[in-house]
């Protein structure tokens, strides 16, 4: 779960690591008393769970209260990278003397946490790397060992001195903060030297979905994530939203994958990614359309099965059951265990499934963009 920004910037308040004062607003008129509040000039922040929102427009500078208004009125409700923007941070503008990158992440093959910083911030991390290799440190933190110091001061030595001290001061407490809300990811970019001292301009936070869930995210969780994909997990439905047309149901993560796939090769755009798993009975495969149906944009639903465990007669059941009255077109591919009882339960319900996912897929996709 990748939490917004103004939620990341909420923890990183709370664990001491200083950013700019700001405010969350929904209303170009609670931007405009914002930036009155917070005195101008303000930057106004698009809270979207996704990065490069600089380069999207999606991060906008306002002189007066006025300006904030009239760029609140712009970008609220506007899409930034297929996500609809329900929410600004508004922040005091600070003078932006450098741009650093800290961040904290899992490094599997060595089973530890590890920290990455640069001196080259506000820019993509990995084209640093890429570009410029040296200007990229990396310091483990075995488990076992624990943060220390002479770590830290190694993964600083390619920073400026005068910063030096700062930033083991705020590398300890995203330390802190990667622990505590069990992370797989905090990033600090850009960390920004101004004549204030050291302030963390933007704050991208991915929590382990596994996690253990505790008092820490108390007024957080609820708020990150996409209501859909939380009443898909509590039906034991693995979904994840995406920004496209056509919505899809599919047993087995691969095939799902798979059907994505041929989807984009269609020239069309998947609206989300659900797995049913193995042995669905109607209900679930039901509930399973209830949720795809209901996502924003979705055009068409394209429900691609292959029957072994799970049985064709009872996926055809629940897609039966639930797409009386749908308003959608739906294309079903259907083939495996139970194949010519599931077709019949298909033609009852006024549904002819098509033989091969290749060919649902451009059906699909076609239907999507309203040709027959
Ligand atoms: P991202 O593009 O989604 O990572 O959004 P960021 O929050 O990192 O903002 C992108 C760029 O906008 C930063 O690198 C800064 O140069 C600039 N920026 C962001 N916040 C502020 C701010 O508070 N003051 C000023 N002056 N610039 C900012
Ligand atoms: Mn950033």
């Amino acid at each position: 779960m990748r939490l917004l920004e103004w939620q990341g910037r909420e923890i990183f308040e709370r664990s001491g690591i200083p950013v700019p004062p700001g405010e969350l607003v929904r209303t170009p008129e609670g931007a405009r008393g914002a930036a009155e509040r917070l005195g101008c000039p303000v930057v106004l922040k698009a809270q979207v769970p996704i990065g490069g929102r600089g380069k999207a427009g999606g991060i906008k500078k306002a002189a007066r209260p006025e300006e904030a208004e009239d760029i609140a009125r712009r970008l609220l409700g506007a899409e930034l990278g297929g996500v609809k923007v329900n929410s600004l941070l508004v922040v005091r503008a600070v003078d932006i003397l450098s741009e650093h990158y800290l961040g904290i992440t899992v490094d599997r093959s060595r089973r530890s946490g590890v920290f990455i910083y640069s001196p080259s911030g506000g820019m993509d991390i990995e084209e640093v790397a890429k570009t410029r290799p040296d200007a990229v440190a990396r310091e483990p933190v075995p488990p076992l060992e624990g943060l220390s110091l002479f770590r830290l001061r190694r993964l600083f030595s390619i920073a400026p001195t005068h910063v030096r001290k700062e930033l083991m001061n705020v590398a300890q407490k995203l330390f802190q903060v990667f622990l505590s809300y069990e992370a797989s990811l905090v990033e600090i970019n850009p960390l920004a030297e101004t004549p204030e001292g050291l302030l963390a301009l933007d704050a991208k936070l991915i929590i382990d979905d596994d996690h253990r869930p505790g008092d820490q995210f108390a007024g957080l969780r609820e708020a990150a994530e996409d209501p859909l994909e939380a009443e898909a997990k509590a039906a034991g439905l693995s979904y994840v939203g995406l920004a496209g047309e056509v919505g899809i149901i599919g047993n087995g993560a691969g095939l799902v994958m798979a059907t994505l796939d041929l989807v984009s090769q269609a020239g069309g755009r998947p609206a989300n990614f659900l797995d049913i798993g193995g042995g669905a009975r109607a209900e679930r495969v039901k509930r399973a359309v209830e949720i795809v149906t209901r996502a924003p944009g979705v055009r068409v639903l394209f429900v691609n099965v292959f029957g072994g465990i799970t049985r064709c007669d009872e996926v055809a059941r629940g897609i039966a059951e639930a797409t009386e009255g749908l308003p959608l077109p739906v294309v079903v591919r259907l083939t495996g265990t139970n194949e010519r009882q599931g077709r019949e339960i298909l033609a009852q319900a006024g549904l002819v499934p098509v033989e091969t996912m290749e060919e649902g897929a451009v059906r699909a996709v076609a239907l999507a963009k309203g040709e027959k």
